[in-house]
């Protein structure tokens, strides 16, 4: 995975759409020519958006795990990928709980 290719993520999921376009500008810059062909002052732009918290999940009795874990890279990749499904960003671990539980929810469907 490279931040290239997370900015492109990031884009296709309309990240930038609320920020000065000068935002998504550098992102397509470091697209096209590559991230470190950005300066100094370009990547601090980008950087809040190339890390995120995790939006956490709840448990069937309304309980928020109160997720903190700070996603960058491939993992939030991930979740940007998966944002949709889940209506939330999501680490690895809070898909694995969401899934338990909807398979949970499955099984008692199932009775
Ligand atoms: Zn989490």
């Amino acid at each position: 995975m490279s931040n290239e290719s997370l900015l492109q993520t990031l884009l296709d999921h309309d990240v930038f759409a609320e920020e000065e376009q000068m935002v998504s500008g550098i992102a397509r810059n470091a697209i096209d020519n590559g991230y470190n062909s950005l300066s100094g002052p370009q990547k601090r732009v980008l950087e809040p958006f190339m890390s995120q918290t995790c939006d956490g999940v709840e448990d069937p009795g309304g309980y928020h795990n109160d997720c903190r874990r700070v996603m960058t890279d491939d993992e939030l990749q991930t979740a940007y990928e998966n944002q949709g499904y889940y209506d939330a960003l999501l680490c690895s671990d809070c898909i694995n709980e969401y899934e338990s539980y909807e398979a949970a929810r499955g099984r008692l469907d199932a009775e």
